[in-house]
């Protein structure tokens, strides 16, 4: 966990204004508890230690700690779905499961199949759409398997 001066630190690189709401904020975001979290429910986990807090300005926080870069939004699969918040600002893969949790790829499997995407592909996508390829952003839709629910549910804690 951060303490203060490391988030202080981490909004002045960032260009971002420090507040304690912002603080808090982050501070939640930033713990392991809530993977991904959409804006109301990181709203719900900060209200403990801050009943005055409002969804308006968690939106108005989150939406400036994406502009900074201090987090991600992640647009949801169903089209009317809320937007998740990412603190992981590495590129990274995630496994979106069917009661809607979204969760990471372990950071070696994700830099893996980051890296085993072929180069001269992504040229080729460049070249044919007239672009340049910032990031690539990967998600598994899946379901828990026999293989896989255990280590499914372990993410879940
Ligand atoms: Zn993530």
């Amino acid at each position: 966990m951060m303490d203060i001066g490391q988030v202080r630190e981490l909004f002045r690189r960032h260009g971002l204004r420090w507040t304690r709401q912002r603080e808090l904020l982050y501070a939640e975001l930033a713990s392991c508890v809530l993977d991904h979290p959409t804006a109301e429910e990181l709203l719900n986990a900060a209200r403990s230690k801050d009943p005055g807090l409002s969804l308006a300005t968690v939106y108005n926080t989150l939406e400036a700690f994406s502009e900074s870069g201090l987090c991600r939004r992640l647009s949801s699969v169903e089209a009317s779905g809320p937007c998740r918040f990412d603190v992981h600002t590495h590129d990274h893969a995630h496994v979106l499961t069917p009661d809607g949790r979204v969760m990471d790829l372990p950071r070696e499997l994700s830099q893996r199949l980051m890296e085993a995407i072929p180069r001269d592909i992504l040229d080729e996508v460049e070249r044919s759409m007239g672009i340049h390829v910032d990031r690539v952003s990967m998600q598994f839709i899946a379901h828990p398997g026999t293989h896989a629910s255990a280590r499914v549910e372990a993410a879940a804690l």
